[in-house]
């Protein structure tokens, strides 16, 4: 095989997913979103994993995302737009059935004009600044809103990661103070928030990564396995180059394995002579640049030459190579490859 093998757990993924839910009391419901392709991992398997586990309210960000999670989902399901309601949606809320959480006057202006009846939800700017509402504005279109019938008012947390972080209490109260008096259905935590605790909660929570096996949720089960298929070895002598623009250099003889994959796999450029893959339990370190296809791995030390090398598995966790790189799980999830021979896999871990 040419490219890389990329197993997903979707027994993990539902795992999580009851995981979170039991975090919370039984009169909060557990959403579950499944933005991005779900998180990389691919919506159509993931939307039915996490139906087939209970959850009945999904999260997209835009409406064009929404198709396939309802192909997925069948009529029953909900899917709410993080996005809200964007100029040209009308036509896809409608036929998909799609709830937009409408972030400012002008949204909701336009989803009460080309939708009336439509089913919508409010978001709200607690602080984060990002998506949402201020309170000035939605104090003058709030009696507006509410007699519209929302289903939905939420808001998002921008530092639930850190508990400690003084912007959490404070974004609570903000969001606390903002919904005093609205007869509707409240949500606040996303896979953070829901570990900080029941004041949090409110009715909804919308947790994503945490689903995928990936930090903040450290309890979670792992998802992702990624192996890369060895095609071609070499031994190189001391002062030898491994790559492009000879980044590395041997200081004694070893052998070389080239490996399938590289940065058009989403193998970010940023592990190059920094990252290590796993022969079973043994490290073996990248050498030189990563390229677009593949990479060098300095295997001198193994007995044997394998036939693949783990990127992602039990002894290196997409947060591992997180770390190593300066980024989050979230992206080097989000960016796994197309060209991967993917395996969805049940009850590996
Ligand atoms: C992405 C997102 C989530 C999910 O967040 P996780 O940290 O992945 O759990 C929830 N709500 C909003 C508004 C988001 O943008």
């Amino acid at each position: 095989m040419g490219t890389g093998r990329l197993q997903i757990d979707l027994d993990a993924i539902a795992a999580n997913w009851r995981a979170l839910d039991a975090k919370t009391a039984s009169s909060v419901q557990t959403g579950a979103v499944v933005k991005a392709d779900g998180y990389g991992l691919g919506v159509d398997r993931v939307a039915k994993t996490l139906a087939a586990a209970g959850a009945r309210r999904f999260f997209v960000a835009a409406a064009e995302e929404a198709a396939d999670v309802r192909t997925a989902l069948g009529p029953g399901p909900a899917i709410f737009l993080l996005n809200g309601h964007m100029a040209g949606d009308a036509d896809m809320i409608r036929d998909l059935n799609l709830i937009p959480l409408l972030s400012s006057v002008e949204q909701l202006t336009r989803h009460v004009e080309t939708l009336p009846g439509q089913s919508f939800g409010i978001q709200l700017d607690a602080g984060m600044n990002r998506l949402g509402m201020e309170p000035a504005e939605w104090a003058a279109v709030r009696d507006i809103a509410l007699t519209a019938g929302p289903t939905l008012i939420m808001s998002h947390l921008a530092c639930a990661d850190e508990p400690e972080h003084e912007m959490n209490a404070m974004q609570l109260r903000m969001f606390t103070e903002m919904t005093e008096g609205c007869d509707v259905p409240r949500s606040l935590a996303a896979t953070g928030g829901i570990l900080l605790g029941p004041d949090y909660h409110f009715d909804l929570t919308r947790p994503g990564i945490g689903l995928y096996g990936a930090r903040p949720f450290e309890e979670a089960t792992p998802v992702v396995h990624l192996d890369l298929p060895v095609i071609q070895t070499r031994e190189i002598g001391r002062g030898e180059t491994v790559g492009y623009g000879n980044s590395w250099t041997a200081d004694a003889p070893t052998r070389v394995a080239t490996v399938s994959g590289g940065y058009a796999d989403g193998i970010t450029r940023h592990l190059s002579n920094k990252g290590v893959l796993f022969d079973s339990a043994t490290p073996c370190p990248i050498l030189g640049r990563v390229s677009m296809d593949s990479i060098g791995i300095d295997i001198g030390h193994l007995d044997t030459v394998p036939e693949w090398l783990t990127l992602i598995g039990p002894h290196q966790s997409v947060d591992d190579i997180a770390d190593t790189t300066g980024t989050i799980g979230y992206e080097i999830l989000t960016q796994l490859g197309h060209r991967y021979t993917r395996d969805y896999t049940r009850g590996q871990s």
